[in-house]
């Protein structure tokens, strides 16, 4: 029998205090008493919120459960502190992972609405930038399906990611304001309520048992108000939590100001409070400085050690023995690395524990995950600001930095340079912290986030960390969760391998290597073939709605989606365009294979040159679009307003997936793992997973080029990409179009921070040493496509062999090497 699929069955079998109707009452109950909209006129946006409230209420009593079971439990408890989450949309998840699709259906058909339509009235929750944001997402997902006892702790931005839109090819930021029609996902948890403290200075004050106490005073202090969202587990009756907190005043006016009759400035306060949870800083792989930024920071760490710490006061009194053993907070980055001073100061000035007793539990229970090894991406706070907003944690980072040091000293005595290099405070005119350093010592655990990149951070960026330190530092390849980025997203293909390979593989994805015999199935590559055609339709009617550009089924789906940035070298993928366009013009199309291009992202609103490949894109595509020798051979798009709702329909249609960082600067990418689960090829550089993905989907079914991370080193000691150009007449040719100002007739010139970028000797990114053996790549991805039959083959091998990206795979590595938990069952 089916477990749930019936309505009544659920309402019964959700136990006593379940005082809930069918879901058709339940979602015109929502209707008519929530939304008081008693005169249903078809406008969607109703429908949507109604079905979300019932499928909230679904979610609520398995919610309060797994937290009754979660606080019953002597587990340790973990804590994945990040300042993005980004989550898009939650009906559709819910819905699946309830196995509510029936009776929701059935709800739905009463007002002659589709599920699908409804779903689309959600707005993303666009809480990140993109893969850092994201991967958080798929943890806590995996994290629920895995019944782990972790909580997600972030900001409830008012304004999430912006939106974009393209005018006369340019970027244009609209601000996203995401929260406008309310949401419906989310709980207020007004008694949770916690104050932050920032600016005053600091006292030192005898107590009663004559110690020296440190006293942080004439604070300004603001609330933060946490927001609950449900996690919920595939399935399993298990849903996790992400808390959102929520910037306020404190409601206690100034009572000074108030009666001098300064009532409407002692009210305007509350401005400044709410700024600090306003907006999302939209930039991507850089750090950013500003003081707004660090308040996000210290406030989303602040209030989240405060409540794991209330919550454990409640539990063992001030009996702090175990806290660190109890208690893991994983760093998603350096943005919350002042989690360590802050748990410092915590359990030193509020909890009054000694340094030694305090330092134990912190570095017992702080975890780092880095995610770059981009030097503009590295965080360093100045000290100066420090100074000023939290002049404590900057008192106790000095102290940390000395004990540190001495230990230093101890091991490499008169080491002066080491001491220099080491040191948390990078001197200087204006002297900065650092926020690695200081997450890398007051951690038990650093990870990277693929096989590459931790090896380069080993060697590199942290070696003389890992000298002192070898067992801290660990790898983690990151991974996706299948549920979001195979099941939901791609509904034919999920059909395809319930009926080939059964149903467990959207908790355990190793069981997709069933598949792999299916490759010699000639049969079975043709339905495979059918599937993607389905897929590919869709992206047609998705890509044509939103462009107006028609793509030809028929071509190859040629696909680049991620944030835009110099190292990710989309550049480079519109010189190969480039390249198909003057083949095309010159008559060398004999045996073209046709091919469709798509490029989205957002660039950071401050980042000029990003912002101008964007232009690039636009502009190569009105001419390459416009002319008619192209036709059904080439067409480019830039897909606008790129995100995880557009990615649900751009990864199952996609066929050639772009993976073409420079060797050595992504760290892992996710957007590759998504792209080969759903059955597409990658052309990519040995950077980050593509290395990982290249093993596991094997050689031969993989496009590789370029340099590999030795192979930039050794290439910028002594590069020369003019000498490359002048030797090749089709890279060449493709310079002389650009130069030319054949892409910008009536705009002369505003590609040249581009082209002389391409021709600088110290061109960080080395696009034209790569750029011949891209151009070669492609034409054996080509000619590999030609082949059908061939190509579907190695597309079900890439699916076959995706196991090892699903987060679910991650985390119970995460679980195991770093948090010591274990799963909790219903
Ligand atoms: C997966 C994902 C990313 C990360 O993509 P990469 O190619 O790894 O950079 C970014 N944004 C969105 C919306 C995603 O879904």
């Amino acid at each position: 029998m089916t477990k749930t699929l019936d309505q009544k069955s659920q309402v019964t079998d959700a136990s006593s205090e379940s005082i809930l109707g069918p879901l058709p009452h339940e979602l015109r109950r929502h209707l008519y008493y929530t939304l008081g909209h008693h005169r249903p006129n078809g406008d969607p946006t109703y429908y949507y919120r109604a079905l979300a409230y019932a499928v909230r209420d679904r979610i609520s009593d398995q919610w309060q459960k797994t937290q009754d079971r979660f606080a019953a439990s002597d587990s340790r408890r973990v804590h994945y502190l990040s300042l993005e989450f980004l989550l898009g949309r939650s009906l559709n998840n819910a819905v699946q992972n309830l196995e509510l699709e029936q009776p929701v259906r059935e709800a739905l058909q009463q007002y002659g609405c589709h599920l699908e339509a409804i779903a689309e009235e959600e707005l993303d929750a666009g809480l990140g930038n993109g893969g850092l944001g994201r991967l958080a997402a798929c943890f806590l997902d995996s994290c629920a399906n895995l019944q782990l006892p972790v909580t997600g702790y972030g900001i409830r931005y008012e304004f999430g990611m912006f939106h974009q839109h393209i005018e006369n090819g340019r970027q244009v930021e609209d601000p996203d304001h995401w929260l406008r029609d309310g949401n419906p996902w989310e709980i207020e948890r007004r008694e949770s309520t916690r104050t932050i403290k920032m600016y005053g200075h600091t006292q030192r004050v005898m107590d009663q048992d004559g110690a020296m106490r440190v006293r942080w005073v004439a604070t300004n202090d603001l609330l933060a108000v946490p927001f609950d969202m449900p996690i919920p587990g595939y399935k399993n009756q298990t849903i996790n939590t992400l808390r959102l907190w929520k910037a306020n005043t404190t409601d206690i006016f100034d009572l000074e100001e108030f009666n001098a009759g300064s009532y409407p400035e002692a009210v305007a306060a509350k401005n400044t409070a709410e700024q600090i949870s306003m907006v999302l800083y939209p930039n991507d792989a850089s750090e950013n400085g500003k003081e707004l930024r660090l308040k996000q920071q210290y406030f989303l760490v602040s209030a989240s050690l405060q409540d794991v710490l209330a919550q454990w006061v409640k539990k063992h009194g001030e009996d702090f023995t175990d806290f660190g053993k109890q208690n893991c907070f994983q760093l998603n980055d350096t943005h919350p690395a002042s989690a360590v001073p802050e748990l410092m100061r915590l359990l030193l000035d509020e909890h009054k524990l000694d340094w030694d007793t305090a330092w134990k539990i912190t570095s017992e229970c702080m975890a780092y995950t880095n995610h770059t090894l981009l030097p503009e991406a590295l965080e360093r706070w100045s000290v100066s600001l420090f100074n000023r907003l939290l002049p404590r944690l900057l008192e106790i980072i000095y102290e940390i930095n000395e004990r540190f040091l001495a230990q230093v000293d101890e091991l490499y005595p008169g080491d002066v340079e080491l001491r220099k290099r080491l040191s948390l405070i990078e001197e200087g005119s204006e002297p900065h912290i650092r926020m690695a350093y200081l997450s890398i010592v007051g951690s038990f655990s650093v990870n990277g986030v693929a096989h590459l990149h931790t090896e380069l951070l080993k060697s590199g960026l942290f070696a003389d960390f890992y000298k002192i330190w070898p067992k801290k530092f660990n790898n983690k390849t990151n991974g996706v969760t299948q549920r979001r980025w195979l099941s939901h997203c791609n509904p034919p293909l999920r059909d395809l391998l319930n009926e080939t390979i059964g149903k467990g593989w959207e908790s355990d994805l190793e069981r997709m290597t069933a598949l792999v015999p299916y490759a010699d199935d000639a049969e079975f590559r043709k339905r495979w073939g059918e599937v993607k055609l389905t897929n590919k339709r869709r992206l047609v009617e998705y890509v044509k709605k939103h462009t107006a550009i028609e793509f030809p089924e028929a071509a190859m789906f040629d696909v680049q989606v991620k944030r835009i940035h110099e190292y990710k070298r989309q550049l480079l993928n519109v010189l190969h365009v480039i390249h198909l366009y003057n083949r095309i013009r010159r008559g060398d199309t004999e045996g073209m294979v046709p091919r469709c291009v798509l490029i989205g992202g957002k660039a950071a609103p401050g980042y000029h040159v990003a912002k101008l490949i964007v232009k690039l894109i636009n502009n190569v595509a009105a001419v390459v679009n416009s002319e008619p020798k192209t036709q059904d051979l080439l067409k480019l798009v830039f897909f606008p307003n790129y995100r995880v709702s557009a990615m649900e329909v751009i990864c199952p249609g996609t066929e050639l997936s772009e993976q073409i960082s420079t060797a050595g600067k992504e760290a892992s990418g996710t957007g590759n793992m998504k792209f080969m689960m759903n059955g597409a090829l990658t052309i990519g550089t040995l950077d980050g997973a593509n290395i990982e993905i290249r093993e596991k989907a094997g050689a031969e079914n993989f496009f590789l080029f370029g340099l590999d991370a030795a192979g930039v080193v050794k290439t910028k000691q002594n590069y020369n990409p003019n000498a490359i150009i002048a030797a090749d007449a089709e890279i060449r040719q493709v310079m002389e179009l650009l130069e030319g100002g054949h892409f910008n007739k009536t705009e002369p010139g505003i590609f040249d921070l581009l082209t002389s970028g391409l021709r600088n000797p110290q061109d960080q990114w080395l696009t034209i040493a790569d750029f011949r053996s891209y151009i070669d790549a492609q034409q054996v991805a080509a000619d590999t496509y030609a082949d059908q039959d061939k190509w579907n083959r190695m597309s079900i091998l890439n699916a076959a062999n995706s196991g090892w990206f699903s987060s679910d795979r991650t985390i119970k590595q995460y679980a195991q090497e770093i948090w010591g938990v274990e799963p909790l069952d219903s």
